[in-house]
C-alpha cells in the first residue's frame, strides 16, 4: 500500500475521486439523495444530532446533504482548504460570504471592476445596512493601501475582473488587507480552480459561481464559499442554513459530474484561447485583443506568476464602436451570442449593452467597457475552426 494519503493526490484525481462517499448498495456513480430531510433511529438520536452533528449525519435539507457534501468536499480538497459550503448560485455565495462577516459600522474595501450583481451587493446593499464600503481600483495597489483603516473589516474582488480581464495581485492586496486584520474575499469565476492557488496567495474566503466552468455544460446554477473549518462552520453556515441559500442535491450531482473533466476542460479551453488570441493579431477590424497570456497584456508578469496560463477569456475591442460589433455578433456562425462563461461552447457577449446595461455610461467607459468590446469565453470546438468564425465574422465590420 502506498504512504499517500489523499491529500497527495494530483488535481485529475482529486477531480475524480474526493469527497465521494457510497451507500450500502456500492454504486459506481455518485448517488443522489433527493431527500428534504432525514429520519431518526430514536428520539434520542434525534435529540443527540440537534446537540452535535457528527461525521455524515444530516438533519435538514437546508443545512447539509450527502450529495451536497460530496460536491463541498470535492470543491475543498482541489483548493487545498478544510472545508466548503455550497449555495444555489454564485451570488448566494458571495452574499453569504460578506453579510456573514460583515455588520453596521464596519468598512470593506472593494474594488470597483466586478460582475454587475456583485456591485449590487457592494455599492447598494451593505450601505443599506449600515456597512461603509470604499471602492478602489484594484490594480493600484497604493488605493488599497490609501483605502484600508482599523475598522476595515474584510477587502473583495474578482481576482481577474469582467469583462476586462485586469488581474489583481492577490498576495500584494493580501499583505495590505492582514496589516489591518481585515479578511481577504475573493471571487476567483475568472481564474478558475484549476489556474490559481488562491489560499497560498493569501486568500481567507474564496468564492465560485458554479454555474461557470465547474458545470462547464450551460446546465445548472450553483455556487460555493471556502476557507477554515473555524470561518465555514461558525461565521458562514449558521447564516446560510438560516437564510435558505444552500444548493439542491441535484445540482450538486450534476455538479460532482461536471468537475470530473474540469481540469481538462480548462486546460483544452486556456490553450484554444491563446491561440485565439495569437489568431486575430493583425486583423482589420480590431483595435485591441486582450488576454492575459499575451506578452502585451498590461499585467502580463503578475498574471504568469499568479495563474499557470492565461485563462479561458479573452475581449476584444472591434473599431466603429456598437453598430461595428454588432455586425460582428450577428455575422457569427459557430459562437453563439450569450451571456454565461465557462461553458463547453464558445459564447460572445457584448457588455455595454447587456451585462454592464445597468451602469452609467461615463462609469463604463471608466471600466473600459467600451461599446466596441466584445467578451469571449472560449469553449471546446476547435481552435481553427473558432479563428475561422471570428476572421469571417470581423470581416463583416471592415
Ligand atoms: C456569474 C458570476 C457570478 C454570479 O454567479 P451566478 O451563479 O450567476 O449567481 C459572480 N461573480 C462572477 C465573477 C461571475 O462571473
Amino acid at each position: 500500500m502506498s504512504d499517500r494519503s489523499e491529500k497527495d493526490w494530483n488535481t485529475r484525481t482529486k477531480l475524480v475521486h474526493s469527497g465521494s462517499r457510497r451507500s450500502q448498495y456500492g454504486e459506481m456513480a455518485e448517488a443522489i439523495y433527493l431527500t428534504q430531510g432525514f429520519a431518526y433511529p430514536t428520539a434520542e438520536a434525534a435529540e443527540a444530532r440537534f446537540i452535535e452533528l457528527g461525521e455524515d449525519e444530516f438533519i435538514y435539507g437546508r443545512y447539509g446533504n450527502p450529495t451536497v457534501r460530496m460536491f463541498e468536499e470535492r470543491i475543498a480538497a482541489l483548493e487545498g482548504c478544510e472545508d466548503a459550503f455550497a449555495t444555489a448560485s454564485g451570488m448566494a455565495a458571495v452574499n453569504a460570504a460578506l453579510f456573514s462577516i460583515l455588520k453596521a459600522g464596519d468598512h470593506l474595501v472593494s474594488a470597483r471592476a466586478l460582475f454587475g450583481s456583485c456591485l449590487y451587493i457592494v455599492e447598494d446593499l451593505l450601505p443599506r445596512f449600515g456597512v461603509e464600503v470604499t471602492l478602489v481600483d484594484g490594480t493600484d495597489l497604493a488605493q488599497w493601501e490609501a483605502a484600508v483603516r482599523p475598522e476595515t473589516k474584510a477587502v473583495f474582488f474578482e481576482t481577474m475582473s469582467n469583462p476586462t480581464l485586469e488581474v489583481i495581485d492577490v498576495a500584494a492586496v493580501a499583505k495590505i488587507a492582514h496589516a489591518v486584520g481585515a479578511l481577504v474575499v475573493i471571487d476567483n469565476v475568472f481564474a478558475t480552480p484549476v489556474f490559481q492557488r488562491s489560499f497560498d496567495l493569501g486568500a481567507d474566503v474564496v468564492i465560485y459561481s458554479a454555474t461557470k466552468h465547474i458545470d462547464g455544460q450551460g446546465r445548472v446554477l450553483g455556487g460555493v464559499v471556502l476557507g477554515s473549518t473555524e470561518y465555514i462552520r461558525k461565521t458562514l453556515e449558521p447564516y446560510l442554513k438560516h437564510t435558505g441559500g444552500s444548493m439542491s442535491p441535484f445540482n450538486a450531482w450534476v455538479l460532482l459530474n461536471g468537475m470530473q473533466t474540469l481540469e481538462l476542460r480548462c486546460r483544452a479551453q486556456a490553450e484554444a484561447a491563446a491561440k485565439i488570441a495569437q489568431g486575430l493579431q493583425g486583423h482589420g477590424a480590431l483595435a485591441k485583443v486582450t488576454y492575459p497570456g499575451l506578452p502585451d497584456h498590461p499585467q502580463a508578469a503578475l498574471a504568469a506568476r499568479q495563474m499557470d496560463c492565461g485563462g479561458t477569456m479573452l475581449a476584444f475591442e472591434v473599431k466603429g464602436g456598437q453598430a461595428a460589433a454588432f455586425k460582428v455578433l450577428n455575422a457569427l456562425e459557430i459562437i453563439t451570442i450569450s451571456n454565461n462563461l465557462g461553458d463547453a461552447k464558445t459564447i460572445a457577449t457584448h457588455p455595454s449593452t447587456t451585462t454592464h446595461q445597468r451602469l452609467e455610461e461615463a462609469d463604463r467607459l471608466a471600466l473600459g467597457i467600451t461599446p466596441g468590446l466584445i467578451r469571449l469565453s472560449v469553449g471546446l470546438e476547435d481552435a481553427d475552426d473558432l479563428i475561422a468564425d471570428l476572421r469571417g465574422a470581423l470581416d463583416a465590420a471592415l
